[in-house]
C-alpha cells in the first residue's frame, strides 16, 4: 500500500483581501515549524486577487505552503469575461484548483459537464484539481449518498486518462456539513471516502486508487480532525471557516499532537 501524504487545505472562500492574505499566510508560516511540513502537506486555496500576494511570499521566503485557486475556467483563453484560465493560474505557479465546490454548483449552476470540462482544463495546464463531491441533506436522508457521490465522481472523470487521474485529489464534502457546524462522523466520512477509492479502482486500477488522496470537508475543527484522520481512507481535510483562524488551522494541521 502507498503511504499517502496527508493534505490539509484551507479554503478561504470569498474572504481576505490581498493585504490580509499576506498577514494570514505569514502567521501560518510562522506557526508551522519545519517538522509539520514533513508529515502533512499544507495548502491555501485563495481568491484570485490574493494569488499574486501569496505567490510572492511563498517564493520569496521559500515557504513550503502550497497554494491554489477556488475555481478555474473550462477554457484556456478567449471571450469569457470574468473568467480566469488554467494558463493564467499555472503562470502564477498554482499547484491546485478547487473544482465543483458545492457553492459553485449551487450558486453558479455548475453541472457534471462543466465540472468535467474544468477538471480537464486544470490538467491541461499542469494544475491538480481538488474535485469536490458530496450529497445534499435530502439525499443523505434517503440513504442514497454513496450512489449520488459516486455518480458525481464518474461524471467529473469522464474521458480523463489514468496518467492524469493519478495525481487528482478528491474531497468528499457532504453539503449538509459545509459551513453548518455539523461535521460528519469519522465512520460516515470513511464510508464514502472508501467508496470513492473503490470506484477509482474500478474506473482505473487498484494501484491508481491507492495513490489518490481523498479528503473530507465539512465543518472540520481541531476538535474533530484527529478522529477523522484516523480513518484509513481519509487522507486529509478541506477546511473552510476554520482555515480563516490561523491558530485553529495550525492546530488542525498538527492533528497528531
Ligand atoms: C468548504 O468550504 O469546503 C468547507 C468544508 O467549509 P467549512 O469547513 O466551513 O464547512
Amino acid at each position: 500500500m502507498t503511504e499517502r501524504l496527508p493534505l490539509m487545505a484551507g479554503n478561504w472562500k470569498m474572504n481576505l483581501n490581498h493585504l490580509e492574505a499576506i498577514q494570514h499566510t505569514q502567521k501560518l508560516a510562522f506557526a508551522l515549524a519545519d517538522k509539520d511540513y514533513e508529515s502533512v502537506e499544507v495548502a491555501v486555496l485563495v481568491p484570485f486577487t490574493d494569488l499574486r500576494s501569496v505567490q510572492t511570499l511563498v517564493d520569496g521566503d521559500k515557504l513550503k505552503i502550497k497554494y491554489g485557486s477556488q475555481d478555474i475556467s473550462q477554457h484556456d483563453s478567449g471571450a469569457y469575461t470574468g473568467e480566469v484560465s488554467g494558463p493564467m493560474l499555472s503562470k502564477l505557479k498554482c499547484t491546485y484548483a478547487v473544482i465543483g465546490h458545492s457553492e459553485r454548483r449551487q450558486y453558479h449552476g455548475e453541472n457534471e459537464e462543466i465540472v468535467n470540462a474544468k477538471v480537464k482544463a486544470a490538467f491541461r495546464s499542469g494544475i491538480v484539481p481538488i474535485l469536490c463531491i458530496g450529497e445534499p441533506l435530502d439525499v443523505r436522508k434517503a440513504g442514497t449518498h454513496v450512489e449520488h457521490t459516486l455518480a458525481q465522481l464518474d461524471g467529473a472523470l469522464q474521458d480523463v486518462p489514468a496518467d492524469r487521474a493519478e495525481t487528482l485529489v478528491v474531497a468528499y464534502e457532504p453539503v449538509w456539513a459545509i459551513g453548518t457546524g455539523e461535521v460528519a462522523t469519522p465512520e460516515d466520512a470513511q464510508e464514502v471516502c472508501a467508496a470513492i477509492r473503490a470506484r477509482l479502482a474500478e474506473l482505473y486500477s487498484a494501484e491508481l486508487a491507492d495513490k489518490v488522496r481523498v479528503l473530507y470537508g465539512g465543518s472540520v475543527k481541531s476538535s474533530s480532525a484527529a478522529g477523522l484522520m484516523a480513518k484509513p481512507d481519509v487522507d486529509g481535510g478541506l477546511i473552510g471557516g476554520a482555515s480563516l483562524d490561523a491558530e485553529e488551522f495550525v492546530k488542525i494541521v498538527r492533528y497528531r499532537e
